[in-house]
């Protein structure tokens, strides 16, 4: 039929942008082909037909098999070898290969066409008994485990005993009759479990293996690579059928795999390795040593020479590093594949910064190489690489603050602090963390915790601090009084050394090495280059100047959510706060206010002045009051004792703020609203702070937390206001100062429009805005969250990814709300989605002014909204 579909491309049909057609590998051997490279002939069968095979309850789409057929017959003319015919013998390699490369999860079929007959035709060609036995042996292994579906451990058994009747210990020490030997018995041993023979014919062989291929698409293993790496929306996998070509032909045969640039370090240098007398998987397999790629100049100074050129023309060619495998067959050397090569971010960075400079990309093409995520890895320290896999894990909890930490185990906040005043490295381990906590926190190299999700205190605190976090670790169960914790029967007890990784949420026991981040020169450019092409700025989450500092030094451009209950846990402060909350009447909150307003204008003040100007939003008293009090027996006691009140009256205030769900009750505007003093005594502290630093481009932003209704902001406003005004005319000062809201109650979302009648700025609190449109609470989400996931009931965390589809619904409607009554209403995002890189381009997208995260992620967010910018632009 001359409209018929066409389902197979030979190598010089196809071209490397034709990846969703023929994969990234039959796509890249066209492209080599095209580009003159030394690639054996072949032709691949594409994704689309991979599509029908499903579609079609795994039948072929009609006429495909007749163009494999005249396909192969093409390839047969190229190498002047035919399929099947002894007396001159074509072997072919059958690959899988997606438009997105998932390296080694589908199957592959080498030295297919081999049979008892070709067998002994391709003795008499190559003169070489060994090589042809060993070849079939291969070949019935291989066939029989991924097409017939014989356990490898099957064929290993009958390989090992070989080896032991003979006393040898390596697969190459077996002579060609041991391999004929084994031949046979492989063959015997399938007949024997699959109840039928090996097939003789290689075009049922050839076949066969495309089938096989195309049911790898949906083995367990693939759908699960796929899923971890978010590969979504892919046809299926190509088919690649190939000539063969053999590094295991003898001493001047060989194979290899090489990365343009050191794939580590981002170096411009050859690297790579490589076996000779091997065929590809011996490399991986790891039973020999394989050999430094450089030192092939010795052993074939003219293949070596040949593949440097090829180094050269393939990176010129795809403008990036790549990686690729070779063979030398009898001298000769052959290309396999090409594809860009993977790297650590220190490498993508180096490499990006490095080839703009060389001319080879533009600075948008060097800035969208970089996976913004990855940054994470260049900004703290890591577990060495080298060591991570001599460890294993005991635990895996959530990796909710990148880094690695190492240090003894300690179980109370107050003793992490004393022993770090001691010069002891520690890491803090608790059920779950409390405000209270906060000074143990800041003292250890890293915290663990059993409960809580990604958005717990201990997360977010952690990530503010840019410590080291693994929350939610259910297999913990920690005891703090008894000083342990107790995982998978094994106790580790207080001083017991125990390492993090956080960007990874493992628990170790005991202390692994750890490198530490280096950010070089070509970070900073490349740092540089995003800033010049982003819409969106980047604020950080930071409520001291120490971290205000850190900000500033990656690139903040101001503070977009200073969380003021956080001063109130030091020293004096809590004291006062304290004092605060017990009192009985207004005039007793006042006197204990009056305490607090220095304490808060010298914060502020510290906090301005670090940001020289920048802007600066400062939300009121958020948490609920029962958080500031304390909770064991012993705390109570002292705490009475200090204050001059009885036990009793704090363990009566503590009953009294005791809520069912204070996540839902009295906090955010609601404290303001029935402790009005509190938020006067805030916008007392934040205005005369401002003043007295006479910075004339200093505008505070005052936020109202938790508004779900435009009354409640009114009234909020209504004090700022007085009180601000007040200051500023009694100062006789022009001070300018904004009042705005966050969005993060769902009716706030919805009746936007009205609060933007009033609101000088929205930033969407997304951490609560999740938690009350799921209707999952943040500190509670480890017990199912991952069960959801694994059950592909979410996809995501939301409380890590904004659920873009639910939430990000109300984002949307809002900012347009909002603006609909004041076009120029500032908009931004507070919540831990700020620091979100796929969070980041919906935010952009949705036309928002900012982002603010933590200090450590501003760099990801510069580099996620120059991402979001360039794609738009792209698209657009
Ligand atoms: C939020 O809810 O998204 C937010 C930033 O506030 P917090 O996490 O302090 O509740
Ligand atoms: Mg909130």
């Amino acid at each position: 039929m001359a409209d018929e579909k066409k389902y197979v491309y030979d190598f010089s049909e196809g071209k490397a942008n034709m990846k969703e057609l023929l994969g990234g590998k039959g796509a890249n051997l066209a492209e080599m082909t095209t580009l003159g490279l030394p690639v054996p002939f072949g032709f691949t069968i594409t994704t689309e037909t991979c599509d029908s095979y499903y579609k079609n309850n795994k039948k072929y789409p009609a006429g495909m098999e007749k163009q494999v057929d005249e396909k192969l017959i093409l390839l047969e003319k190229k190498m002047g070898m035919k399929l099947g015919d002894p007396a001159n013998p074509l072997l072919l390699s059958i690959r899988s290969g997606a438009a997105s490369s998932m390296p080694g999860m589908m199957d592959t079929i080498l030295n297919l066409g081999l049979n008892d007959v070709v067998v002994e035709g391709l003795i008499k060609k190559t003169n070489n008994e060994r090589f042809a036995w060993d070849s079939y042996r291969r070949f019935i292994q291989m066939f029989g485990n991924v097409v017939m579906e014989v356990e490898h451990k099957d064929f290993e058994a009958i390989l090992d005993k070989k080896k032991e009747t003979k006393g040898i210990e390596y697969d190459t020490q077996l002579d060609a009759n041991d391999l004929k030997e084994i031949v046979s018995e492989y063959k015997a041993m399938i007949k024997k479990k699959t109840k039928r023979e090996f097939p003789q014919s290689p075009k049922e062989q050839m076949f066969m293996a495309i089938n096989a291929v195309f049911g790898s698409w949906n083995n367990d293993r693939a759908i699960l690579y796929r899923k971890l790496n978010d590969i979504k929306g892919l046809l299926g996998t190509a088919v690649n059928v190939q000539s063969m070509v053999f590094g295991n032909m003898g001493d001047s045969s060989g194979t290899g795999v090489c990365f343009t640039r050191d794939p580590a370090t981002g170096e411009n240098k050859f690297y790579g390795e490589y076996l000779m007398n091997a065929q590809g998987e011996d490399v991986v397999a790891g039973i020999r040593t394989p050999q430094k790629l450089e030192t092939l100049e010795k052993v074939n100074a003219k293949a070596y020479k040949e593949l440097c050129d090829v180094r050269a023309k393939l990176e010129k060619h795809y403008k990036d590093m790549q990686d690729m495998e070779f063979t030398i067959q009898e001298g000769k050397l052959y290309m396999l594949q090409t594809r860009n090569g993977k790297r650590t971010a220190a490498a993508a960075v180096k490499i990006a910064v490095d080839m703009v400079n060389e001319g080879l990309i533009d600075k948008k093409t060097a800035l969208l190489r970089v996976d913004p995520k990855s940054l994470d890895q260049l900004l703290h320290k890591q577990i060495d690489p080298l060591s991570k896999s001599k460890h294993t894990s005991v635990a895996q909890g959530l990796p909710a603050s990148p880094g690695a930490a190492v240090g003894q185990a300690i179980f109370d906040a107050e003793k992490a602090y004393e022993w770090a005043e001691e010069g002891k490295k520690v890491v803090l381990i608790r059920t779950e963390t409390s405000p209270e906590d906060l000074i143990g926190m800041n003292a250890a190299q890293g915290i663990l915790t059993a409960r809580g999700g990604m958005t717990s205190h201990a997360a977010v605190v952690a990530r503010g601090m840019g410590k080291c976090c693994v929350a939610g670790c259910g297999d913990v169960i920690v005891n703090e009084e008894g000083g342990y914790f107790e995982v998978k029967g094994q106790r580790v007890k207080e001083g017991d050394y125990v390492t993090l990784n956080g960007t990874t949420g493992e628990l170790f026991i005991g202390q692994l090495p750890t490198v530490d981040p280096e950010l070089s020169g070509d970070f900073g450019i490349l740092m540089k280059w995003a800033d010049e092409v982003r819409r969106l700025k980047v604020r950080a989450n930071a409520d001291i100047p120490r971290d205000a500092i850190v900000a500033i030094k990656f690139g903040a451009e101001g503070i977009g959510l200073c969380r003021t209950e956080h001063m109130f846990f030091e020293g004096e402060r809590i004291k006062a706060m304290r004092e605060m909350i017990l009192a009985d009447d207004v005039a007793g909150r006042k006197k204990a206010l009056d305490k607090l307003l220095p304490y808060q204008k010298s914060d502020f003040k510290g906090l301005f002045e670090t940001m020289k100007g920048l802007p600066v939003t400062v939300r009121l008293l958020d948490p609920p009051l029962h958080e500031f009090l304390p909770k064991e027996e012993e705390d109570i006691q002292i705490i009475a004792k200090e204050m001059g009140v009885t036990p009793e009256k704090i363990k009566e205030k503590i009953v009294k703020l005791h809520e069912q769900n204070p996540m839902l009750g009295h906090r955010g505007c609601r404290l303001g609203i029935t402790y009005p003093e509190i938020t006067e005594m805030q916008t007392r502290a934040i205005i005369e702070a401002a003043i007295e630093l006479k910075d004339e481009k200093l505008v505070p932003e005052i936020m109202i937390p938790l508004v779900g209704n435009v009354e409640e902001f009114k009234h909020q406003k209504e004090i700022v206001k007085k009180t601000a005004d007040d200051i500023i005319s009694k100062a006789g000062s022009k001070m300018k100062y904004k009042i705005g809201t966050m969005i993060e109650v769902p009716r706030g979302a919805l009746t936007a429009d009205q609060i933007a009648e009033e609101a000088e700025f929205f930033s969407f609190g997304t951490n609560d805005l999740t938690q009350m449109t799921l209707g999952y609470s943040r500190d509670d989400v480890a017990s199912f969250v991952p069960e959801y996931i694994k059950l592909n009931i979410l996809e995501k965390d939301p409380f890590q990814v904004l659920d873009q589809t639910g939430v990000g619904q109300l984002i949307k409607m809002a900012a347009a709300k909002g603006r609909g009554v004041k076009s120029d209403l500032k908009l931004g995002i507070c919540g831990e989605h700020g620091g979100d890189p796929s969070s980041i381009i919906f935010c952009h997208d949705a036309g928002l002014d900012y982002v603010s995260c933590s200090p450590y992620r501003v760099p990801i967010a510069r580099l996620a909204a120059a991402h979001a910018a360039l794609k738009e632009v792209k698209s657009g």
